[in-house]
């Protein structure tokens, strides 16, 4: 369900598609998460998404942000100087291993060997893949992110003065409730270091938009386990999913082998999120249109895409009509910027930021 400052936005478009940001929204959000984290850093993962508007609210109650490339790196020092970066990331290129940081995240004893050639100083977290199990995350972090245990002792002989080991770097998983995730950070802070970043992952829930991550049970958590030492952690969709939305209209609706189909402008290429991930993005109909179509059945919403994989939500029961504005809900991350816009050159959206 949208509230009265998407909506209100939403009817004046003058076009769709249309990204819309709504600020106060994720000020508030942002906030309360600040709140519940007592003496536990907070970084914001760029990657979630990296909108200009988003990070100077961010920017207000985080601590820092991580960053995974040049790019990411040179865009977050440019909007913020002086602003704490952590570097992460596979992979990187001898530049990026002679970018400033405040933190670096080494991925393997390699890695950490050619950081020590560049002769530059370094604070290192060491990203530990660690063997713990993760029950009921969408996306575990196994694979080739960070290292195992003997990998990582292979690199404690390798520190010295320049290059200075700081902690633990640990993305544990992506998806996960506060008790999980609690599980897992007392099991990774059995482990003697002083500073340890215990990753982002935070779950939200596409089809239950409503129930959001315990931050106060996560808060109160971290805190009790703390003892002393040094915590952050680097959420990046469950800061930012909730202010986005994406709106747009229905061109046609029709019934194809007994199904009945919303085609919108605009589709995946916009608004990658139900693709890759395999789910029904939530959205609110303004029944603006009263054209022709369907009255409480099971639509599936379609874009302009020449794919059926070009699919929104799939037999969502609603009415549909030809001119009707669809506002897709929680598309303020990993919607937009992982998306591919240059499929079939179809017009970009306009990019709204709601004010209070
Ligand atoms: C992607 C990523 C994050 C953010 O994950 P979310 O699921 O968006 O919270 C944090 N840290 C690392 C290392 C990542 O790769």
């Amino acid at each position: 369900m949208i509230g009265p400052r998407v909506r209100e936005a939403a009817l004046g478009l003058a076009e769709v598609p249309a990204y819309l940001y709504d600020l106060p929204a994720l000020d508030e959000h942002v906030a309360s998460v600040r709140r519940a984290l007592e003496g536990v850093e907070l970084y914001y993962a760029v990657k979630a998404n990296p909108d200009p508007e988003l990070l100077r609210v961010l920017a207000a109650y985080v601590d820092g942000f991580e960053v995974s490339s040049a790019g990411e790196h040179a865009h977050v020092t440019a909007l913020f100087p002086g602003m704490p970066v952590a570097l992460g990331g596979p992979g990187k290129t001898d530049a990026e291993l002679r970018l400033p940081h405040h933190r670096i995240h080494v991925e393997s004893p390699n890695e950490l060997r050619r950081l020590l050639g560049t002769g530059l100083e370094a604070d290192v977290l060491l990203r530990l893949n660690p063997d713990l199990p993760v029950e009921g995350a969408a996306l575990t972090m196994s694979g080739p992110f960070g290292m195992d245990e003997d990998d990582v002792a292979a690199c404690l002989p390798l520190f010295g003065d320049r290059v200075r080991l700081r902690g633990l770097h640990a993305h544990l998983a992506s998806g996960l409730a506060a008790p999980q995730l609690l599980e897992l950070a007392r099991a990774l802070l059995e482990q003697p270091y002083e500073e340890v970043n215990l990753g982002g992952g935070m779950a939200v829930s596409y089809a239950a938009p409503e129930t959001r991550f315990d931050w106060a049970a996560y808060g109160a958590g971290l805190t009790s386990l703390r003892r002393g030492r040094r915590l952050r952690i680097e959420p990046g969709r469950a800061l930012t999913v909730y202010c986005g939305y994406y709106a747009t209209k229905v061109v046609d609706v029709k019934r194809v082998r007994g199904q009945a189909y919303a085609v919108v402008l605009g589709g995946t290429h916009h608004l990658r999120t139900p693709a890759t991930k395999g789910h029904d993005q939530p959205f609110t109909i303004l029944p603006t249109g009263g054209g022709p179509g369907v009255t409480d059945e099971p639509v599936t919403f379609v874009g302009q895409l020449c794919t059926p994989k070009d699919v929104l939500a799939q037999r969502i029961v609603t009415s549909a009509r030809v001119g009707d504005t669809v506002v897709f809900e929680m598309a303020g991350a990993y919607a937009w910027n992982i998306s591919h816009h240059d499929f079939l050159m179809h017009p970009k959206p306009a990019f709204h930021h709601l004010r209070a």
